[in-house]
């Protein structure tokens, strides 16, 4: 279901321990409470989205730990605006079965759970800190299903401990769970956390930027065959860069993703000296970066130029390689 999103954002409210790469302040923007504020935006919100499909979130904690008078104050606050079109969409931390919970969540209109879970490989969770297994977090997911939620589950690549084998763990335990949506956040080293204290002590080394997109690609592409829906990658573009210490920040991480999937199905068509058919909706994909899909394109082919054809029938993320001719090329 694609739902129109508001966020309130509750940074670190409930969260059972401060995890060691996280700050929700610096990644969120916001210190506190809900404001007067921002319950003006939600009423405008709901009027001018009347008649669509919405969702008021509560991210950037662990909803399900705060206490339950916290929880009820939240469901209070928001309940003139729940109807047929408007749910609550809540992030949480994975734990033990609590089906009372979930009959909480079903009784004050949640309809979608966000789940950080981060990774499925033990070894990776314990050198985090994240004080729970694989089987839990695995439960906790299927649970969720099983409860006719909508579940989302955040991915982080590029943990303490992180490698192949942790990767293909997660991402066979991710598929075999099929949540309906997906996020992928790989390791920023923030100000401030224990992580970047890791990191200036040597003790911690995260991803480079090259290599996040080349695991998050391959990540959203398996998860998008088995009709899990990517619905973001990387960080969002407007943390300031005064909180960022190390790690594969870029405003546009997701675009990078993108345009590199894109290259490397384009790649595996492509026949030396053919036309490239492309959709003007992926010119900026195919071109954009400083132009590295198409610079890749042509190292890969050994060549200095391709023949192009910009096709208005062809639909976004979608091209053809044939042996028209075309004078014009890039
Ligand atoms: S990662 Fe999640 S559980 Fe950990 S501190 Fe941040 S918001 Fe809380």
């Amino acid at each position: 279901m694609k739902s129109q999103i508001f966020p309130f954002f509750i940074p670190h409210a409930g969260c059972p321990h401060h995890c060691i790469y996280c700050d929700q302040h610096a990644i969120t923007q916001h210190s506190g409470d809900i404001s007067p504020k921002q319950l003006i935006d939600l009423e405008r919100f709901c009027q001018s989205h009347s008649e669509v499909d919405k969702e008021i979130a509560f991210y950037g904690g662990s909803f399900n730990l705060l206490p339950q008078a916290k929880r009820f104050q939240y469901y209070q606050l928001t309940k003139s605006y729940i109807d047929n079109h408007t749910h609550l969409r809540v992030s949480v931390f994975p734990t033990v079965s609590n089906p009372e919970l979930l009959s909480e969540f079903r009784q004050h209109s949640v309809c979608t759970i966000e789940v950080g879970i981060q990774s499925f490989n033990n070894q990776v969770l314990e050198k985090s800190g994240r004080s729970y297994t694989a089987a839990v977090a695995e439960s906790f997911c299927r649970e969720v299903k099983a409860a006719d939620f909508q579940l989302s589950i955040q991915l982080m690549p590029g943990l303490p401990g992180y490698g192949k084998h942790s990767l293909r763990e997660t991402m066979r335990i991710t598929l075999d769970i099929k949540p309906e949506l997906l996020r992928i956040y790989p390791l920023v080293v923030l100000r401030g956390t224990e992580i970047a204290l890791h990191y200036q002590q040597g003790k911690y080394t995260p991803l480079t930027l090259g290599r996040a997109v080349v695991i998050t690609a391959w990540m959203s592409g398996l998860s998008e065959s088995h009709g899990i829906q990517l619905i973001k990658a990387g960080l969002h573009g407007d943390i300031s860069s005064e909180n960022i210490v190390a790690g594969p920040f870029h405003p546009q991480f997701g675009e990078m993703v993108r345009a590199y999937r894109y290259f490397q199905k384009v790649r595996k068509a492509y026949k030396k000296h053919s036309t490239l058919c492309i959709s003007p909706k992926d010119v900026s994909l195919f071109k954009g970066r400083g132009g590295a899909c198409l610079q890749n394109l042509k190292t890969a082919f050994g060549v200095k130029k391709i023949p192009i054809v910009i096709d208005t029938e062809l639909k976004k993320d979608s091209f053809s390689v044939n042996n028209i001719k075309s004078d014009f090329f890039w």
